[in-house]
């Protein structure tokens, strides 16, 4: 494509793109959506000559996008819902064979914008998100360069080897018989040991709902003829307690892969320092099974019908047990620890039952046979 054609396109992009928000704005959504913003905290760059790593610090998880720019060549990685403090240093010169200088900037007023110029291909980068836990705050990794090699960095914790999704292709087995009877199902009750995940409103802790649901649901499938997989059913870590952040998400995923499980449920909390914020979402990664969204939306309509929340939607995300996951696989953020509403259902019996049986209702209806 001539330069200038390409330039020219590069403007309609960054054109819609600014309408979009200008629109959005305009709509009315901006004032909630400013409330329940990600502050981006810091930015951390670690690099050698083969690779450079960038840690995006943030206080809740964010959505994020990357793409590549022509004229002069770049990367650019959005971080969408977030806004950048001001502390945070913007501009960065680095000494690496690919890249010299990044820049961070507040795109609009939701989305924090990295710009890496390099010409490095899209098999030469990855982005992915880990978890907050117990000592760190959520966090999105932009690694660049000699991506396989993680011994160089010193920013923990280095990534564990990514075993990529296969996805699957529609009419794959999985549907063979409709219903829940005799599918594997792999259960993952969030966080556990060391690893408390959110606090919640009243100090009740994410792991122990997460593990209650993910009881309460293996019963329930157990009766109706599946087998189910659990990646923990304790309060434990699923590595061993030493491990770093990745290993131990990548023990969960391995646990799933491993038994060859048909579709794969991550159970999780959400959490957010405005305490009236409440309700339902699913995550599910885009470049995974073909039936990741299917088994989101099915999830997510299920827990809203069975106990009641609001409707936050099915999301995509690059998390790393939903990425890493050889089968449908989904993350549900069940309800917000942090609202007190949401947190005494999250911490009573009747209210973990209800949330194993909407889960359980939406698996059902996954597996119904109507595709
Ligand atoms: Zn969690």
């Amino acid at each position: 494509m001539p330069k200038a054609v390409s330039y020219f396109l590069i403007n309609i992009c960054i054109f819609s793109f600014s309408l979009f928000f200008t629109q959005t704005a305009h709509a009315g959504n901006f004032i909630t959506a400013s409330a329940s913003l990600a502050k981006i905290s810091a930015i951390r760059i670690s690099s050698t000559n083969d690779k450079v790593r960038l840690v995006a610090d943030a206080n809740k998880e964010v959505d994020y996008e990357s793409f590549g720019l022509s004229s002069p060549n770049r990367i650019v990685i959005d971080l969408k819902g977030a806004w950048l403090s001001p502390s945070v240093k913007k501009d960065f010169t680095v000494s690496n064979k690919n890249i010299n200088h990044i820049r961070v900037a507040q795109f609009s007023p939701d989305t924090v914008r990295v710009v890496i110029d390099t010409s490095l291909k899209r098999d030469s980068y990855d982005v992915f998100s880990i978890p907050a836990d117990s000592s760190n705050p959520y966090r999105v990794v932009m690694d660049f360069g000699k991506i396989s090699n993680n011994g160089s960095s010193n920013v923990q914790p280095a990534p564990a080897p990514v075993v990529p999704a296969t996805p699957d292709t529609p009419g794959s087995d999985i549907f063979t018989t409709p219903g829940i009877k005799g599918k594997k199902i792999a259960i993952d009750p969030g966080h556990g040991g060391n690893d408390s995940g959110a606090i919640g409103y009243n100090k009740s802790e994410e792991k122990d709902a997460t593990l209650r649901i993910g009881m309460k649901l293996k019963k329930m499938l157990e009766d109706a003829g599946a087998t189910v997989i659990m990646t923990r059913t304790t309060d434990t870590s699923v590595a061993a307690p030493t491990a770093s952040d990745v290993e131990e998400l990548q023990a969960r995923c391995d646990i799933a892969n491993k038994a060859n499980a048909d579709i794969f449920i991550s159970i999780h909390n959400d959490s957010f320092t405005d305490t009236s914020t409440d309700g339902t979402s699913t995550y599910y990664y885009g470049g995974g099974s073909s039936y990741s969204k299917k088994l989101a939306d099915c999830v997510r309509e299920g827990i809203i019908a069975s106990v009641h929340t609001p409707d936050r939607g099915t999301k995509t995300a690059n998390f790393y047990v939903i990425k890493n996951t050889n089968m449908p696989a989904i993350l549900a953020e069940v309800a917000f620890i942090s609202n007190p509403a949401e947190q005494a259902l999250l911490t009573s019996e009747d209210g973990t039952t209800k949330f194993a049986t909407g889960i359980y209702n939406g698996i059902n209806e996954f597996f119904a046979g109507n595709n």
